[in-house]
């Protein structure tokens, strides 16, 4: 390797050597990728730093999948998803697209095509060795990924369960636990379930309704707020947060939508009953908070109380000594070190997982990519690929601007 010339990789200390004498890495021209970890401090760059975004930015889209693995290897590669249904939900609809029970399929096929699943045990103790330093961690396969579904909506066990059985993929599923056996419809939900109510309306009666709903809205200091079609009612609504909850309560109340009895007619989430057949099965349940806040705009004393209690939940429902947590939203401004002082006061709090992407983190934490939505134009059997470079894109980009 002598005469090599070597420059920061991605902040994550990757390092890229420009030299084709390593026989353990592809060869792209005379630049060779090893994915290597460095604890001493990196040489100065041999490109200016205004450059290289610049390059990035121009080169990351036309990067191919398999160059991508080993320019940002990320071992495992884990999939979050929602849920699954051949039927619109209401409760979904309007917040986010999803896929249908084939469509899904097609992300299993791909996976086990490209990867090798893995399940909670084995993600367990990785993060566990690898945040306690034990100098033998347990190997993984090299291509390893896991599946995971968040909120714990009722197709979990209908449409999922029996494709995730029939291929044989383990998986975890997390649950918001005031939701669970129906008790509480979280604040998107009824956004969503209150646009569905307009657009079912004719256009006069979305008219007049609009024309009742204008005071109300215009009491969270828009007074010049026009909500003339759906459009603008969708996008005025969508843009409130948890703590507008009772506005959105009584916007439902004005387009008479009864949340209570869609909770007990429709029955979204996942029951007890349910989730106790499903870990019978070998599935894996964790929780994802009691209310589903974006965590990072809540007091620390608050976060630890939806991590801690939520877990607590999960251990005493599944008799489990210990389950994993994923964020709501995104664990994105959540203190690391905080995370880390409550997992060891709370041994019950497993591993963690958010939605950043490939975004590296903590030893104790697994990153994910959001694989619900179809893409216009893109085959259902290359959705899970185009997610993928996607998420390298980013990652790419992220890491060098
Ligand atoms: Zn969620």
């Amino acid at each position: 390797m002598a005469g090599k010339v070597s420059f920061p990789g991605p902040k994550t200390s990757e390092v890229f050597v420009l030299d084709g004498s390593d026989s353990h890495s592809p060869n792209f021209g005379s630049l060779v990728f090893i994915d290597r970890v460095i604890l001493t401090p990196m040489p100065a760059p041999i490109l200016p730093s205004r450059i290289l975004p610049k390059i990035t930015r121009l080169a990351a889209p036309h990067i191919p999948l398999a160059v991508y693995r080993r320019l940002l290897p990320r071992n495992p590669i884990g999939f979050f998803y929602h849920a699954v249904s051949d039927t619109p939900l209401p409760h979904i609809k309007h917040l986010y697209p999803i896929k249908s029970a084939a469509e899904f399929e097609q992300d299993i096929l791909y996976l086990k095509q490209h990867y090798t699943l893995i399940g909670y045990p084995e993600l367990c103790s990785l993060a566990e060795s690898l945040t306690r330093r034990i100098a033998d961690s347990p190997s993984i396969p090299s291509n390893a990924a896991f599946l995971s579904f968040d909120d714990g909506f009722v197709e979990c066990t209908t449409v999922v369960r029996p494709l995730l059985l029939k291929h044989n993929i383990p998986c975890l599923f997390f649950l918001a636990t005031d939701w669970m056996d129906n008790q509480a419809m979280y604040y998107r939900g009824k956004m969503s379930l209150a646009i569905e109510a307009l657009a079912k309306l004719d256009p006069e009666q979305q008219n007049a309704t609009l024309s009742r709903i204008t005071p109300t809205a215009r009491c969270t200091h828009r007074h010049n707020l026009q909500l003339s079609n759906l459009a603008t009612f969708k996008s005025w609504l969508l843009s409130h947060q948890q703590a507008d909850e009772p506005l959105i309560d009584r916007v439902c109340d004005l387009l008479e939508v009864d949340i209570p009895g869609f909770l007990r007619t429709r029955q979204p989430f996942l029951t007890r009953a349910q989730i106790q057949e499903m870990q019978a099965e070998g599935f894996v349940f964790g929780a994802h908070t009691r209310r589903h806040p974006k965590l990072s705009t809540i007091s620390q004393g608050e976060q630890a109380a939806e991590i801690v209690e939520s877990c607590q939940f999960v251990c005493e429902m599944t008799g489990q000594d210990q389950v994993p947590f994923a964020f709501p939203f995104s664990g994105s401004g959540v203190d690391r070190d905080f995370l880390a002082r409550l997992r060891t006061e709370h041994p019950h709090i497993g591993p963690l997982f958010d939605t950043q992407k490939l975004r590296r983190d903590r030893p104790f934490i697994f990153q994910r990519i959001w694989a619900d939505q179809p893409v216009p134009g893109v085959l259902p059997e290359r959705n899970l690929a185009h997610w993928l470079r996607d998420a390298y894109i980013r990652e790419m980009n992220r890491s060098y601007s």
